[in-house]
């Protein structure tokens, strides 16, 4: 017999762990927590290339309930982020919960329940959480011969230490990842060649040492930090998302990214061909912009190479292009992740009537009322959804989240019920509110994005990964939805009719 859960959540990741804190502190306490890794901490368990680090604030980037005042750096290195995932598992008795190593193939919702099946195992619950992250799919590129290359291959997301010293080593990609592995290799490599299809927006990262006596005065005064927090966070929010979501009353402040990342190339490249190699020729924001001290320095070393024509193949030892062909003894692919085809959503999931949620969002537009629920699909909850990321932190869209799982469990108990569905109606309507803020305000839509090849469009072209409102409103909407665009109801149980 299987056993039944309050509440399963896929993923032990920041998203999940902060679902299943909130669950908690609805008073569900019997809970399965499901990872496919061996441990907890989602992107911060499973990316160890050297470079990695936070590109956010630290300050922001951690639950507000849970300021660290430890952060070495305004930025912080992985390795802290993951000790954090471990402090946060630790400090809400999370561990538990979780269950590593556990692939969930499939998930559908019987008799007023959800059956999660895993690659040795069946578990039923009343609640259904997934969190299994937007960039947690690898993409190896499609590039002819690339199975036949006898040197080292790795991806950034699988990534293995490897001692580069006097080898010639080729990067296939130049987003948030590669800005941050690049310098690391150039360290290292006898040469290196960087292979850009589309440049990236760089602004310079104020990343400093945050001295002992400051993080002391942020343990002792935690006010201070949240400070600390408030400003970065606002900074943020009028360079990355003001100037995208709101582009058309605040193209001013898209234009000055702009410069301001410019300015940063200007001080860094002296050749203006390679500065015009590495300029983006699409708005800022249509596709994740970054931070970096040294990225573009790195481009001026004698031993780098950047290398913008098309790959035509790889060969047994090197990398073709319409311009030559370049030898190589490792090749990191910096290739990024696949979103759309492969990870709305991570596995199968049957809702109510045999809705499959895969096929439907193809078929109908990707959307998830409030960016967490959907028609169709009771008791359930799905974190890494259509319009979900609010702001540039991921904390932003997770707590928000938070919020409205407390309202809406909060509701569903004060009316006895078990069951919550989001209405047809209230999804179509929050649907139509997000696509006409994208189409008309966005830099989605009235900038030039054509030539981004950004992840936040789906394969039909629409921008529907990023919440297209301010971080103010998403956190007001979470805690402030009108409870009529639930449906409640008692379990099939408590009316007898599961029988
Ligand atoms: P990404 O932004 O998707 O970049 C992938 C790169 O690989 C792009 O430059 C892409 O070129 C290139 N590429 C893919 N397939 C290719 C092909 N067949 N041929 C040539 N080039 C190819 O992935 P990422 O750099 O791993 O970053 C993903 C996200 O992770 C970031 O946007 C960011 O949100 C997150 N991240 C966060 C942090 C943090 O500190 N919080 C740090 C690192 C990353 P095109 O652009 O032309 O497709």
């Amino acid at each position: 017999m299987t056993r039944q859960y309050d509440a399963i959540v896929v993923g032990a990741g920041f998203g999940g762990m902060g679902a299943a804190i909130e669950l908690n502190r609805l008073g569900l306490r019997d809970l399965l927590i499901l990872e496919r890794e061996d441990d907890l901490g989602g992107t911060w368990h499973v990316n160890r290339y050297p470079g990695l680090a936070v590109d956010i604030p630290s300050s922001t980037y951690s639950y507000s309930f849970e300021p660290n005042p430890h952060w070495s750096r305004l930025f912080a290195a992985g390795d802290e982020l993951k000790r954090y995932a471990e402090h946060v598992a630790d400090k809400y008795d999370l561990r538990k919960y979780m269950r590593f190593g556990t692939v969930v193939t499939g998930a559908s919702w019987q008799d007023d329940r959800w059956e999660v099946v895993t690659d040795n195992e069946t578990f039923t619950a009343r609640y259904l959480v997934t969190a299994t992250g937007f960039l947690s799919m690898p993409k190896t590129p499609d590039i002819a011969g690339i199975e036949s290359f006898q040197g080292k291959v790795v991806h950034t997301a699988a990534w293995e230490p490897t001692d580069l010293t006097g080898k010639r080593v080729a990067v296939i990609g130049t987003g948030a990842t590669a800005v941050q592995l690049i310098p690391e290799l150039a360290r290292e490599a006898s040469a290196l060649t960087v292979f850009q299809r589309t440049p990236i927006w760089v602004s310079p990262k104020p990343d400093y040492p945050i001295p002992q006596v400051l993080r002391t005065l942020f343990a002792r005064l935690p006010l201070v930090q949240r400070a600390v927090r408030w400003l970065g966070s606002s900074i943020l929010e009028l360079m990355m998302i003001s100037g995208v979501v709101h582009y058309k009353q605040l193209r001013v402040a898209n234009r000055l990214a702009e410069r301001w990342c410019r300015a940063h190339l200007h001080r860094q490249v002296r050749d203006p061909e390679l500065r015009r190699k590495l300029t983006p020729d699409y708005s800022f924001g249509c596709k994740r912009p970054t931070f970096s001290n040294d990225y573009f320095r790195t481009f001026t070393k004698p031993h780098v190479r950047l290398d913008t024509s098309t790959i035509a193949r790889i060969d047994a030892s090197g990398v073709v292009t319409a311009d030559g062909r370049t030898e190589i003894d490792v090749l990191v692919l910096a290739t990024g992740f696949n979103l759309w085809d492969t990870n709305f959503p991570a596995f199968e999931v049957i809702g109510r009537d045999g809705r499959d949620l895969g096929a439907w969002w193809r078929k109908n537009r990707f959307q998830a009322y409030e960016g967490v629920t959907v028609p169709g699909f009771p008791n359930y909850l799905s974190l890494n959804s259509p319009y979900s990321y609010s702001g540039l932190s991921y904390f932003t869209t997770i707590e928000c989240q938070m919020t409205h799982m407390r309202r809406l469990f909060t509701a569903m108990h004060a009316r006895g019920a078990a069951v919550f569905e989001v209405t047809q109606r209230a999804n179509d309507q929050f649907l139509h509110r997000m696509r006409t803020k994208v189409t008309q305000n966005s830099v989605f839509s009235l900038g030039q994005c054509a030539t981004a090849h950004s992840y936040y469009f789906n394969q039909h072209g629409e921008a529907t990964l990023l919440r297209p409102t301010s971080t103010i409103s998403a956190h007001r909407a979470a805690g402030r939805f009108p409870l009529e665009d639930y449906d409640f109801s008692p379990a099939l149980a408590a009316t007898g009719a599961a029988a």
